[in-house]
């Protein structure tokens, strides 16, 4: 529950998010630490290894920090890879669907495990990963969904790409590999886990028995108020005793959960059957999940449709008729120049912006833990026009 003073605390902070510059995403130091002493804990009671998947979170300027609490980093690619080498420095651990030729000998330098997603790519770099004296996994694919409704994020959706299936994992080819990884979740909690462990060893028992480490992906939102932790460490302590396996797991949301504002101004409002706010933020741009998951994103003092008086659909100011963020009641009606502050804004978002129509960039700061608001990034033209 939070307290009153803590109420307080929250609401000052975000009456000054509103004098910000706009668009701007804020990364709130506090919640992100409340996060990290979360997975710590788990770290410290299951010596299970816990590692940032930075395909969410790659606000580098905080890695130091997230390394005091955690195991280290994981990484899907090149830059990612040498970005968890270079800011955090710690155990680092990279899969990738297919890596070129040209970068892998850059990606061994810098991560500890490799692993692979298919045994062409195994026989490939098998030798140039041992002679570095790395480790070697394979992505299996248990072929068990626990997800409804949304295909893009399910990798055991049919015909996926993510992951060798039973049929065709050959274990007869396994020289070298140490270690499986699956990632299969996405938001869930921990009884998906375990009902996708049994399905795991189900089908790769007889694989795990022969290898020394597993990597249970990420998915995991370990940070949620409801989150299942013992569920989470039962599964982890069984894995443990039952093969004699090192376990990691690579979250990426569960670290900065609700950890991220993005404030915005409200440029103008019209009308067309209810009144439309057009914001200087855009869904496409600055929030694509908005679109692509698809979801609504939580913004302070407001409504659903109808719950508070005024009711307002807010936009953006491309000209994609689609960017539209959602519809939300407030008790005041809107005026120009109101700020607004959506949250949740940490992940997935400022990894996944970009300036199409020109937009420019949000400014990224940091809301410190003692209160102070840190420019980390501002951005201009030169952003836009150097990528085209
Ligand atoms: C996306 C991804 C993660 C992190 O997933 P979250 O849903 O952000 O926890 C971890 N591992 C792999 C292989 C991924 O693709």
């Amino acid at each position: 529950m939070m307290n009153a003073e803590r109420r307080k605390s929250v609401m000052n902070n975000i009456k000054n998010l509103c004098r910000l510059p706009t668009p701007c995403y804020v990364i709130d130091e506090e919640k992100l630490i409340r996060n990290l002493e979360i997975l710590r804990g788990v770290e410290q009671r299951t010596e299970a290894k816990i590692l940032l998947a930075q395909k969410a979170f790659s606000c580098y300027h905080l890695y130091s920090m997230i390394g005091e609490y955690v195991s280290g980093t994981a990484c899907s690619g090149l830059f990612e890879a040498r970005l968890g080498y270079e800011e955090m420095g710690k155990e680092n651990h990279v899969f990738s669907a297919a890596y070129r030729e040209n970068e892998i000998d850059e990606i061994i330098s810098y991560c500890g495990h490799i692993i692979f997603n298919s045994f062409s790519q195994l026989e490939r770099y098998r030798d140039r990963v041992l002679k570095a004296g790395k480790k070697i996994g394979l992505r299996i694919n248990p072929e068990f969904s626990t997800q409804e409704g949304h295909e893009i994020y399910d990798p055991c959706s049919p015909k996926s790409r993510l992951g060798i299936t039973n049929a065709n994992f050959l274990r007869d080819k396994l020289e070298g590999v140490t270690g499986l990884h699956f990632h299969t979740l996405c938001e869930q909690n921990s009884d998906d886990l375990e009902r996708t462990l049994e399905a795991v060893e189900e089908k790769f028992g007889d694989v795990l028995e022969k290898m020394e480490w597993i990597n249970l992906g990420g998915g995991h939102h370990i940070t949620r108020a409801d989150y299942d932790i013992p569920r989470l460490e039962r599964c982890i302590r069984h894995m443990q005793e039952k093969y004699g396996l090192e376990v990691f797991l690579e979250p990426g949301e569960a670290f900065a959960l609700n950890a991220g504002y993005l404030v915005t101004e409200v440029l103008d409002i019209i009308s067309n059957d209810i009144p439309i706010a057009i914001l200087d933020t855009s869904a496409a741009c600055h929030m694509p999940d908005v679109l692509e998951m698809p979801y609504r994103p939580p913004l302070y003092d407001s409504g659903e449709t109808g719950e508070k008086q005024f009711t307002y659909r807010l936009g953006s100011q491309t000209c994609l008729a689609g960017d539209v963020i959602g519809e939300y009641s407030f008790d005041n009606e809107l005026k120009i120049g109101d700020r607004l502050v959506f949250g949740d804004m940490a992940i997935y978002s400022m990894v996944k912006n970009n300036t199409f129509n020109g937009m420019p960039l949000p400014e990224i700061m940091l809301l410190d833990k003692s209160g102070r608001l840190i420019t980390l990034r501002k951005f201009g033209y030169e952003d836009f026009k150097n990528r085209l």
